[in-house]
Parts: C-alpha cells; structure tokens; sequence
C-alpha cells in the first residue's frame, strides 16, 4: 500500500496505475490486449501488464511483441516463474498432459520469501531438487550492481564462466541502466555469449531525486536496488548459486539464505578495502562501548592487515549519516553469512590482508576468501587470443600511439565516473602543457557520461589543443582502457586508483592520485610495504619518468 502511494504520488503524478496479470493462451490474452489498448487510448493511466516469456505459443509471442511496439508507453513487467516441473506431476496425477495448459504464476509482486508457508517453501525446495537432477548442470545467476567499475570485473567472470561451459548462467539485468557505458556493454556482454539468459528486472519507483537530492546516480542506484531487492526471491529460486556485488550485500545474502542458495560476493576491489568494509561495524562497535570522546571516527587499526588513518578512509565515512556510509555499515555487518568472496586480487600483491581475512583476524569466522585476480579482459578471454597484443589496435586512440615513441606517454584517466572539476581540468592541462611530456588523457566531465554535453575546446581553455597538438591527445570517447595499457607506447599511468584501473596497470608505472570510494585504500595497496606519502610518490614516479625519457 505504501508503495503504491509512493508510486501514484511519485512516477504518475497521481495518475492511477493499472497493473494487467493476463495468464496464457490466445482466448485469454485477447481480451486483455483489447482491454488495455481501450484503456490506453483513454489517457490519464499508467498501464504495467506482467508478461511471462517466453510465452507457450509463438502466436503469443508474436501478439506480446506487436502490442509493446504499438504501445511503447506501456510497462512490460518480466516475471520468471517459479521452477515447476509440469510434465512429471501431470503425467503422475492426470496421465499425458494437455501441452503446457497450467503454467501457474506463484505470486506477483512476489512477497518476501518469508511470507511464504513451510509446505510452500519445502514444495520449492523440492522442486529445485527435481531441476539440478532432471537438468544436472548447475546454474549459476548473478547479480551486478552500477557503475563500471563494478560492471566489469562481473563481465570478466561471467565471460570465463561461459568460457568454461558446463554452467548455465543468467545475470539480473536493471534496465535502462544509469550510464551508455553500462548500456553498451551488457548489449556486447549478451551478443557475445548468446547462451546467457538475462534475467530482466524492474526496480520499485524510487524517487531518489527528492529523498537524496544532489547524490551521486550510481549511489542512488545501489540504494533502488536495495529497495527492490526483496523482489528478486522468486527469480533466485531454483538457481544452483548466486554471485552478488558487494553494494547488495545486505539485501541479497539474507534471501538466498532463506532459500537456502548459497551466495558469494564477487568483490570488485582490494583484499585490504574488503578486510575494512568487514571491520568497520566491528571498529563504530568498539568505539562506542568505549564511549570514544574524540567524536570523530578515528584511524580504523584493522586487526592484522594494517592502521588506516582517518583521512585515508574513503571519505564519506566519516559522517556516519551518509547515504554512503549507511550501506557500507549494513553490508559489511552482512558480509560474514556469505558463502564466500571472489576478489580481483592475488596473493602475491596482497598477502597480509588475504591472510588476515582468511585467518579470520579481521572478523572470526570470516568466511571463505578467493583471490581469482587479475581479471582478464572479457573481450580477449578466448583461448586464442593472444594476451601480448593490444585488443584496442586499429582504434584512433592506439594508431596515434602507434606513433609514439616506447614509453613516452603519460596516459591520464580517472575511471569512468569520477567527473574532475574544471577548475582541476585547467590545473591538470596546464601541468601537462608546461611538463613537455607527451600525453593521453581520457578526459570525464560528467559523472554519468550521457550528461556530458561539454566540447573539449571549451573545457580545456583557449588554444590549448593546438598548443599540444602532436605530443598530446586529449578525448572523451570510451576507450579500451585495458589494452591501452599494454600500448608500449605508454610509459606512466596518472590514475585516480580505481581498483580496476590500478590491477590492468601492471608493468606500467601508476601515478596515484587517489579520489573518493576506495581510491586511498587502494593507493595504500599499491605503495604496500613502503611509507611513501603521495608527494613523495609523486617526485619518484615523476624523476623516474624525465630519466626515461631523456
Ligand atoms: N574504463 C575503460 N575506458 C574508459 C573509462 C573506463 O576501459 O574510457 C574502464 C577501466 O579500464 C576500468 C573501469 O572502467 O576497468 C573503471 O573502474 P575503476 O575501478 O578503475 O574506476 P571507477 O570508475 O570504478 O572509479
């Protein structure tokens, strides 16, 4: 009910909004197409009509597809049914079935899998039972969070899962998604590997402009999410594993542990980030028994990993009634009762903190950690590929460094969504200009790119662009980061420390120049075992680099 005010107050304006659960066959459905379209062409009415596909019949399919094209103000609302083996309980009770004519929906909008009586939820265990043994290949769902950072290191298992075959996969897809980018490659992620069943799924209105006005888009994405995560029970049912992001944790780990589906979280940065996500709850507990008068909250001393200092803390932490901070809290309280963490990390690169995790000397019983870093690439995940040979050859970006000589350019990127002031833009520009070094900046303006309107010349002040010209390229276009990094042309990497960005720099010297999330935890990563601070960084990585080029 609360939901449905929400909903009339918020998406429609309060227009009312009629939901259609027509069932199946074409007797059934005409009425309802007839109905609706009346209704449509009436106005004044937001119209959801739930659709099961694929459908039984290719009439069906043929009629749901022309009336969403006729109609594209409508919702289309994707229910995956709950498993039910049709053939075998009909055959027992009723001899040969009349073909697929009781197809039952269980629930629309699905409770929670709580509200569901015992005899409901051991008949759908039962059920799951009979598919692992009628099917006896395990199916595996994910479910990604936004932003490309976490986006892509889920692409990367999921090619290498498809890869690898003998597993069936699907991935919750939310679409439109925030950014193109994500757009344009969940599109490549399924024409890629067509065997993959996307799994769409439809979040609760959320008026997150009013509740968190000014917020980051994928932040508030996490928390829609979060707030239809509920509804996720049924599509998980039935599925053999799930494979969560972080950021959902909270919300996830407790369905799939009601339905007994074990669920891992694919952890998209550091071992150490993780250690801190887990030990936070743990270190506000302690703060607060001992009543800790300095108000703040303090260096987090992560027992057997290492000290970090406040102002090396992501930064929104430090005020505890941050948007940020609150879901961090809540899945990192949550994170124990998963079934284990997949994290883009090796044990080479990160020994104490895996071993701290896995000792359990961060939280005890802290369960099973995986260091299946580095990723690799999902474009280049084939067998034959070769890894030597930079994917993104033949692109503008890679035949102009072509001409560039070995190790002479500073690529500069700051992620995909860390939007960098203009009045930074101008003090980056300038340092590059009067460096006399050549450079490649992947330049965002915007924190979603769909927002980004901005020309570069504007950007980047008068003439900048041809004072450059030649020893500097300057663009805003998607660029395959990964295989640019592998350019020998490409000598240093001024980068924010993404964890994505800082783990596909390896053999190329990083310049950290850390931002907000994890960035500085990141940055304490990659100067691990030493006590450099970032000026320090800075004048090493920068000597290092004139001496090479000279
Ligand atoms: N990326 C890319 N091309 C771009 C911008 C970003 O390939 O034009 C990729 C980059 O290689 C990395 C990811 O997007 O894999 C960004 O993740 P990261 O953790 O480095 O930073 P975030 O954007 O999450 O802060």
């Amino acid at each position: 009910m609360a939901l449905q005010e929400a909903q009339r107050s918020v998406d429609c304006g309060g227009v009312p909004h009629v939901m259609f659960i027509p069932s199946a066959g074409m007797g059934h459905l005409l009425p309802f197409f007839r109905m609706i379209a009346a209704l449509y062409g009436h106005g004044a009415v937001v119209i959801s009509v739930v659709t099961v596909l694929p459908t039984v019949s290719v009439t069906e399919a043929d009629h749901f597809d022309q009336f969403f094209e006729k109609f594209p103000g409508i919702r289309r609302v994707d229910l995956n049914l709950l498993p039910f083996d049709a053939a075998a309980e009909f055959l027992r009770r009723h001899g040969p079935p009349a073909e697929h004519s009781s197809i039952v929906i269980c629930h629309y909008p699905p409770p929670t899998y709580q509200s569901l009586t015992r005899a409901q939820r051991r008949s759908i265990m039962a059920l799951q039972e009979t598919q692992s043994s009628v099917d006896g290949v395990p199916h595996v769902m994910f479910i990604p969070s936004a932003g490309m950072g976490h986006l892509l290191p889920f692409f990367r298992v999921i090619a290498a899962l498809s890869y690898h075959g003998g597993v069936e996969v699907s991935v919750v897809t939310v679409l439109p998604t925030v950014s193109a980018a994500e757009a344009d490659h969940f599109t490549e992620l399924f024409a890629k590997f067509p065997g993959i069943r996307r799994v769409d799924f439809h979040l609760l209105p959320f008026d997150a402009a009013a509740e968190f006005p000014g917020h980051d888009p994928f932040l508030l994405r996490w928390e829609a999410l979060r707030r239809s995560a509920h509804l996720l029970g049924p599509l998980i049912t039935g599925v053999s594993a799930v494979i969560t992001d972080v950021t959902l944790a909270s919300h996830v780990i407790p369905i799939c542990k009601d339905i007994h589906v074990p669920c891992h979280v694919l952890f998209v940065s550091c071992a150490t980030m993780l250690s801190l996500v887990a030990y936070f709850p743990v270190h506000l507990d302690n703060n607060q028994k001992k009543k800790a008068a300095t108000g703040g909250v303090g260096d987090v001393d992560i027992p057997g990993v290492r000290c970090i200092a406040q102002s090396w803390l992501p930064q929104p932490l430090l005020d505890l009634e941050k948007l940020f901070t609150k879901q961090l809290i809540d899945n990192g309280r949550e994170i124990t009762k998963a079934d284990g963490f997949l994290v883009n990390t090796f044990d080479a690169l990160e020994p104490v903190a895996l071993a701290a995790l896995r000792d359990g000397k961060v939280v005890p019983g802290f369960p099973p950690v995986y260091a299946i870093g580095p990723l690799k690439s999902h474009t280049s995940s084939t067998s034959n590929d070769n890894d030597d040979k930079p994917a993104a050859a033949g692109s503008p970006v890679a035949c102009w460094l072509d001409e560039q000589p070995v190790k002479s350019v500073v690529y500069v990127a700051f992620g995909n969504r860390n939007a960098v002031t203009h009045e930074q833009i101008r003090e980056i520009a300038a340092g590059l200009e009067s460096s006399g070094c050549r450079f490649l900046w992947v330049l965002k303006t915007t924190t979603v790119d769909r927002d980004d309107a901005a020309e570069l010349a504007d950007v980047l002040g008068d003439g900048f662009l041809d004072r450059v010209q030649g020893r500097g390229l300057v663009t805003k276009a998607w660029v395959d980061q990964e295989a640019l990094l592998k350019h020998p042309g490409v000598g240093l990497f001024l980068s924010h420390s993404g964890w994505n960005s800082v783990t596909a720099a390896a053999g190329v010297p990083l310049l950290a120049w850390p931002g907000g999330g994890d960035h500085r935890v990141n940055a304490t990563v990659v100067v691990s075992g030493k006590s450099y601070n970032c000026l320090e960084l800075l004048s090493i990585f920068l000597k290092g680099f004139a001496n090479d080029c000279t």
